[in-house]
């Protein structure tokens, strides 16, 4: 049967979005790329999206419970399910999950868009070489995404333990809640500008919904939106220039 979607922009690829994690994040995702899709192909031109996007209270059960088997089966089956449904690559909206990226690749054919390797290329781009990195503990004080990022030549920095605890507990009492208080603004500020003063040149958001609380103008040094980059590069890979 002849592809309906045939004339479809020289078929342009399907994306994969594992989500939800939390939604706050994620519908920056569909946002950003939609819009860069339409500024790309102009008229009335949208992505092609497959969503499966979570409960976030029972991700974030599996994560304070240390359950990341079952979070990987779950992740692994439902990015599956979306190559299965018709994806052509696989987008994971969250820089924790990443830690079970391995899990996920060994499930599926096509390719998980590694959300830290998007990051390492803006950051190699600009030439920076030591950057520091903000996200939820699981994400600062474990390998799976800090040794990503050196596996590119970068040096990582990351705050000292009373700025983790801060980043870390104002993602799950307030940004994955949809709460944006200036007070947190303010103390993320205080985080980065320490990070600077000990020799960052530049910051990660690393955590999906940080962009949501600090933005670019807040920032001295060159700021690395986790979000918007790999947004962005999902569009490239879908438009098969990635
Ligand atoms: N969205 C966040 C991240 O990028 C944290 C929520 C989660 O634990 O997945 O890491």
């Amino acid at each position: 049967m002849a592809d309906p979607l045939a004339h479809s922009v020289e078929r342009m690829k399907t994306i994969g979005l594992l989500g939800g994690m939390s939604w706050e994040s994620s519908i920056e995702y569909e946002r950003i790329i939609n819009t860069e899709v339409r500024r790309r192909l102009g008229g009335t031109s949208s992505a092609d999206l497959l969503i499966r996007s979570y409960n976030f209270a029972d991700i974030e059960q599996l994560q304070a419970e240390d359950r990341w088997d079952e979070a990987g089966d779950l992740l692994a089956g439902d990015a599956r399910r979306l190559q299965q449904a018709g994806a052509d690559l696989i987008v994971l909206c969250t820089n924790t999950m990443h830690r079970l990226a391995d899990v996920i690749e060994a499930a599926i054919d096509v390719p998980l868009l590694h959300l830290a390797d998007a990051t390492a290329r803006a950051v190699m781009a600009d030439a920076v070489s030591t950057v520091a990195l903000l996200g939820t503990r699981y994400t600062m004080e474990h390998d799976f995404y800090r040794g990503r990022l050196e596996s590119h030549g970068l040096e990582v920095m990351m705050p000292d333990d009373a700025g983790r605890t801060l980043v870390h507990d104002t993602i799950y009492g307030e940004l994955v809640r949809g709460e944006i208080r200036p007070d947190s603004n303010a103390a993320f500020l205080d985080v980065i500008a320490d990070l600077v003063t000990r020799g960052a040149g530049g910051v990660i958001a690393g955590c999906t919904e940080i962009e949501l609380l600090v933005g670019p103008d807040d920032v001295t040094v060159p700021y690395y939106p986790t979000t918007r980059l790999h947004a962005l590069a999902a569009v490239d890979a879908a438009l098969g220039c990635g």
